[in-house]
């Protein structure tokens, strides 16, 4: 076990960088060093703000798991609504009805409902695209930026400081670590690598061996529709080529893309666009002819699309918190929770934290 108060530099302003700062700054001195002008300006700022229970491998949903019981803690502390409830539909045509059904009988947060009964939720769908359906009532919707507050609340009232606008060039490891940008410096005990798609680059930058973090673009739209249709439920395509949901006059539709990228400031393709609209259009009554905003952000997956928490035995003082992938702000709360029992070494498990064996997120899994 870790004892003391130590000096840990975060690198990364996303959910992950401040979720971890955040659980960290109450026995630690932190600096958290963000390269842009604003937090939340990559991937933590463009996703779709859903959780999704039964979405994910095994790890993933025992994060999300104790992430529910931790989003409403914060809830009450801070006087915000993180989380308000969402329900989500899973369709399938003719062709894809045995596979929808094969998902449900492996996903115990959701259940088969009679076609007729997803028209009634979702009046726009088309009568002929749809076979079977499935929901899932136990979803959420978050607002992200409110909980990335939070954390940058905690971190705040521990004491702990916020660099923004200041890339990390350079990480010379040793007693003490020195994280550099340009010409200022940061002493530390600890560097925590919180880079989010840049994850491989900053472990380059410290001599640390990469993980093989996959950057993967992923593109939503949005556009207009009858406000009067209010809030309905997150439509997924089977198996999940599509998502839509409407939200008081506006859909957003993603074709749920999967493109591997270099780290980057991602911007959306116009085939992309295109393919989420004939999606949508296939399937709904919308007709969809233009839209309004597009965005793309990179959602970043170790191999085993597990995230990647510790430090290798060998890299003591570089701790990986990378590999959020597709699920970083649903599992965000119980992956900071984990993360801080790691850097205190403790062992997560023994003090509530999700039910997740190291070894399994551990940077060591990778050569
Ligand atoms: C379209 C889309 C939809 C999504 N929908 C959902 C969803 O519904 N639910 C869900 O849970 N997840 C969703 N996700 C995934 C989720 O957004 C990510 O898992 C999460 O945001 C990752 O957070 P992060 O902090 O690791 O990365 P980021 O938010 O990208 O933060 C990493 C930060 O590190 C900084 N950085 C990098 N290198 C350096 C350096 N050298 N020096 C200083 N700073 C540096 C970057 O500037 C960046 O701000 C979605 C993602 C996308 C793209």
């Amino acid at each position: 076990m870790v004892s003391g108060r130590r000096r840990v530099v975060v690198i990364g302003g996303g959910i992950a960088g401040v979720s971890i700062a955040g659980e960290l700054s109450h026995n630690h001195d932190i600096v958290l060093i963000e390269a842009e002008e604003t937090l939340a300006h990559h991937t933590t700022g463009r996703s779709a703000a859903v959780l999704l229970p039964g979405y994910g491998n095994k790890i993933v949903r025992e994060l999300t798991q104790r992430s529910i019981t931790l989003y409403e803690e914060r809830s009450e502390k801070y006087e915000v609504e993180l989380l308000e409830p969402r329900a989500f539909l899973q369709i399938a045509g003719a062709d894809r009805a045995d596979a929808l059904r094969d998902i449900v009988s492996k996903t115990p947060t959701m259940h088969m409902i009679d076609v007729e009964d997803a028209f009634t939720l979702c009046p726009y769908l088309q009568r002929d695209a749809v076979a079977a359906a499935a929901i899932d009532e136990t979803g959420s919707a978050i607002d992200v930026a409110s909980l990335h507050q939070t954390y940058v609340r905690e971190i705040a009232a521990n004491g702990g400081v916020i660099v923004k606008n200041k890339r990390v060039d350079a990480i010379a490891p040793g007693n003490p670590c020195v994280v550099s940008s340009g010409d200022e410096t940061w002493e530390c005990d600890l560097v925590v690598n919180a880079a989010g798609a840049w994850g491989d680059v900053v472990a380059a930058m410290a001599n640390c061996k990469p993980v093989g973090l996959m950057p993967l673009r992923r593109t939503i739209f949005t556009t207009k529709v009858d406000p009067a249709l209010g809030r309905g439920p997150m439509v997924f395509g089977t198996p999940e080529a599509y998502y839509f949901g409407l939200d008081h006059g506006v859909l957003l539709g993603s074709p749920a893309d999967e493109t591997l990228s270099e780290p980057c400031d991602a911007r959306p393709e116009e085939i992309d666009v295109a393919q989420a609209i004939e999606s949508v259009n296939e399937v709904t009554t919308f007709n969809i002819r233009s839209i309004d905003t597009a965005w793309a952000g990179l959602r970043t997956f170790a191999p085993d699309r597990s995230p990647v928490v510790g430090s290798r035995s060998d890299e003591p003082n570089f701790f990986w918190f990378c590999g959020q992938g597709g699920y970083g702000i649903q599992m965000g709360p119980g992956l900071a929770e984990y993360g801080a029992f790691l850097v205190r070494g403790q062992v997560p498990v023994e003090h509530g934290a999700a039910q997740v064996d190291v070894d399994r997120v551990s940077p060591n899994r990778f050569p």
